[in-house]
């Protein structure tokens, strides 16, 4: 059994109760973590607090700076190892958990670097006045993090909390706390001094909400559905501490006339399929102008019916999905949408010899989605891909801000003006200008509008997120 990590020290809980660890790819347990309770988080809390007093809230910027650069060098050193754990853990090809542990190092390398450089400001204001503006770190910082990118996820949030010098408690997702759990044994390998990182792994219900209406936190960041993010700005609130929130995304992947399609139509694939379409960036919505649209849609579908769905071990271009309720819940759209009588423009293929117990579900096409159907509004959270026909910009526009989300888009166009006045217009936290979701992006800045959440991460703004200015006013005459 995997115990939590608190003060620097490894503990089983109070309770002795534990919860099952599920290879997605064969549904068969193969761990169990602890199921942490209240007394957990109580822990965790003061153990951090106890370390933003101590050696870690002493530690000059630099110093913190180079154990976060050690952490990512052990993270990369020991590759082989964390990325066949996070594969079965997930259910993703070897390759994508492969890459999530080489951006999961990257984060480190990236704030780790920055840590020093995050430089206060001096302020002209009257005669006779001198004005400072110091970062400070918040102080203990929450982190709840989903189970699609488990790695990715917990470098993205504790990376540049660390960077800052906060003391941080991570809370996993219960389908794939094991990343986590070897994570922390690298951070005490690197240094990091007790407390600083506490990992409490457990149900959200229980373990997730008593750490965001914990009084002893100061900011928590939370990455995960939108129904759970509402919650959290709710326990947040009550102590008025603030939050950032990563939600849900519905993004258009928007198709001119003029679009070099050798180019878009592999990028429009994999947008979808990658991580069996279980993340927030998806691009689950394809646009295209109608004049082209039979003829994209062809070229999409011939692409996505090679589309093949296999285990860790097959690598292939997607695995199972993460759960049997994240199954039902895909396949149910799928089936409504069959029902209603929309479509299927394409289907990939599960590869061959995949165990019974998995939850695989075959990547789909619909097209013509009715721009209100289901498909067309809410995130599946899964391969499925809803095609649109649009008539010109203004409807592509309409089209593509007509969801409650706002994550990223696409714009695929040759026409330098349009591409820049679709994506000045398009409501999201990012746009791709023929591109899409390139390269795990450490660099940049991160997050939605509308209900895709608020706040950033990423890139050098997580560490203004991530902290707080004090202003100093002194009078010297
Ligand atoms: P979820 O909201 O069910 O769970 C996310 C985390 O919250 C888990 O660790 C869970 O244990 C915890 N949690 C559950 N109930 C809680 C409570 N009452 N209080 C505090 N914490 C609680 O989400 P999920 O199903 O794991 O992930 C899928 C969702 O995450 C999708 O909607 C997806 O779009 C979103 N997501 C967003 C981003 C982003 O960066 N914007 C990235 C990945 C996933």
């Amino acid at each position: 059994m995997e115990t939590m990590f608190i003060g620097g020290k490894w503990l089983a809980p109070q309770g002795g109760e534990t919860i099952p660890v599920i290879a997605p790819a064969d549904g068969l347990e193969f761990d169990r973590i602890g199921r942490g309770t209240a007394h957990e988080i109580d822990l965790a809390v003061a153990a951090a607090r106890k370390a933003r007093a101590g050696a870690w809230g002493r530690m000059n910027a630099t110093e913190r700076g180079r154990i976060l650069g050690r952490i990512g060098q052990l993270v990369l050193d020991r590759v082989d190892t964390l990325a066949p754990l996070e594969a079965r853990d997930t259910g993703k090809p070897m390759t994508t958990a492969r890459n999530d542990i080489i951006v999961l190092a990257r984060y480190f390398e990236f704030y780790g670097n920055a840590a020093d450089k995050v430089h206060g400001e001096v302020i002209p204001f009257l005669d006779g006045y001198a004005v400072q503006l110091l970062r400070e770190p918040l102080g203990v910082t929450a982190h709840i993090i989903p189970w699609n990118y488990p790695a990715q996820m917990l470098g993205r949030t504790l990376a540049p909390a660390l960077a800052m010098g906060n003391a941080t408690i991570l809370k996993p997702a219960e389908d794939t706390s094991l990343s986590a759990l070897a994570f922390a044994r690298i951070a005490l390998e690197a240094g990091l001094p007790d407390g600083a990182l506490n990992i409490v792994t457990g149900y959200g219900h229980e373990v997730g909400a008593a750490l965001t209406a914990h009084p002893g936190i100061n900011f928590a960041t939370f990455t995960g559905s939108n129904e759970v993010g509402t919650m959290v700005q709710q326990a947040t609130a009550v102590n008025v501490v603030k939050c950032v929130l990563e939600l849900g995304g519905k993004s258009p992947q928007i198709v001119f006339a003029d679009a070099d399609l050798d180019r878009a139509v592999p990028i429009i694939v994999k947008a979808i399929v990658q991580n069996a379409g279980q993340t927030c960036t998806a691009g689950s919505r394809l646009l295209i102008e109608r004049k082209v649209y039979d003829d994209v849609l062809a070229r999409v579908a011939e692409a996505f019916s090679k589309v093949r769905v296999g285990t860790p071990e097959m690598d292939l271009d997607c695995g199972p999905v993460m759960n049997p309720e994240q199954k039902k819940r895909v396949q149910g759209y799928i089936d409504a949408a069959k029902a209603e009588g929309i479509p299927v423009v394409a289907e990939g293929a599960f590869g061959d010899g995949l165990p019974a117990g998995g939850y695989y579900v075959k990547p789909t096409i619909f097209a013509p989605v009715p721009r209100d159907n289901p498909l067309a509004q809410q995130e599946v959270f899964g391969p499925v891909l809803a095609a649109f026909p649009f008539d010109d910009e203004a409807d592509a526009i309409a089209l593509a801000n007509g969801t409650d989300y706002g994550l990223l888009a696409a714009v695929w166009t040759e026409n330098a003006g349009r591409l820049t006045r679709v994506a000045k217009a398009v409501q999201a936290g990012q746009v791709f200008m023929n591109c899409y979701g390139a390269g795990g992006g450490v660099e940049l800045p991160f997050g939605g509008t509308k209900r895709s959440g608020h706040g950033r991460e990423k890139g050098l703004i997580a560490l203004e997120e991530m902290s707080s200015t004090k202003t100093l006013v002194h009078y010297h005459g």
